[in-house]
C-alpha cells in the first residue's frame, strides 16, 4: 500500500529518500518540516515517514498515525486537492514557516502517544462529568469530540511554542495564521475548535523560557483545560 517508508535514521536515509521519486510537493513539505523532525529524533520520538502512492478520498494530506508503537507521519498528497489548498492562502514567504508549524503540530500528536497520555488529562485534574443525556451514542460522540479537541489544542500550542523557539520574530505572523484557520468552526467545541488554547498564547510570554516546546505547551494546555471546565 505504501510506496516508500523511511525511518528517521539520520541524514543518510534523507538523501536516499529525497533522491528517489518524491514529488515536488512532498519534498517541499519534508524539507520545510525537517528541523522539527530532527528535533523529534533528538527527543527519541520514533517517527517513520510514509508516502502514500495515491491519496484516498477524504485523506488528510499531512497526518500522524500510530502503528506498532511507532508514529507515522503520513503524506497523502498525490491526487489530493487538499494538499495545495492547505497553503493556497499563505503568502509565499510564509509557506515554509507554516509547514514547520504544522509539522510541529503533528509531532506533538506523536509525543502524546509515545508518552502514553493520548486522550488523557493531567494527573489530579478533576473534570466535570458530562451532563446525562438519554442517547448514549450522542454522549459518546461528544466525548470523542472533546478528546480530539483537547489533543488538537495541545498540538496547536506545540506548533506555536516551536515557532517561538526557532523563529521568535515570526511568532505573531504564525499566530495570526493559526488564529485565522481555527476561526471557522462548524459548531462551537468542534474537533478542531482550539480557540480557547490559542487565545491563551496570544501573549507569547505564557510559554516558560528554557522549557521544551512540549513542556511549554503542557502548562498552557492545562490552564486551558481548567478554563474549559469552568465555562
Ligand atoms: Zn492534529
Amino acid at each position: 500500500m505504501f510506496r516508500c517508508v523511511c525511518c528517521l535514521m539520520g541524514l543518510m536515509w534523507a538523501s536516499f529518500c529525497w533522491s528517489t521519486d518524491l514529488t515536488a510537493t512532498e519534498m517541499k513539505w519534508l524539507r520545510a518540516g525537517w528541523p522539527v523532525l530532527q528535533y523529534a529524533e533528538s527527543q527519541q520520538l520514533p517517527i517513520d515517514i510514509v508516502v502514500q502512492p495515491e491519496a484516498r478520498p477524504g485523506d488528510v494530506p499531512f497526518a500522524m498515525a500510530v502503528e506498532n508503537d511507532r508514529c507515522q507521519l503520513v503524506l497523502s498528497m498525490r491526487g489530493n486537492p487538499d494538499a495545495e489548498a492547505t497553503l493556497a492562502n499563505v503568502p509565499e514567504e510564509q509557506v515554509n514557516l507554516v509547514i514547520e508549524a504544522m509539522t510541529a503540530h503533528e509531532v506533538a500528536h506523536c509525543w502524546r502517544y509515545v508518552h502514553g497520555v493520548w486522550h488523557t488529562i493531567p494527573a489530579g485534574f478533576v473534570e466535570r462529568p458530562f451532563a446525562a443525556v438519554q442517547d448514549s451514542h450522542i454522549m459518546q460522540l461528544e466525548q470523542k469530540m472533546r478528546d480530539t479537541r483537547r489533543e488538537e489544542g495541545f498540538a496547536d500550542l506545540v506548533g506555536l511554542a516551536w515557532i517561538l523557539r526557532e523563529h521568535p520574530k515570526q511568532y505573531a505572523t504564525i499566530y495570526t495564521w493559526l488564529e485565522q484557520i481555527r476561526k471557522d468552526q462548524p459548531v462551537a467545541g468542534a474537533h478542531h475548535d482550539t480557540r480557547l488554547w490559542i487565545q491563551l498564547a496570544r501573549d507569547r510570554s505564557i510559554f516558560v523560557k528554557g522549557e521544551s516546546p512540549f513542556e511549554q505547551a503542557s502548562r498552557v494546555w492545562t490552564t486551558g483545560l481548567r478554563a474549559e471546565e469552568s465555562k
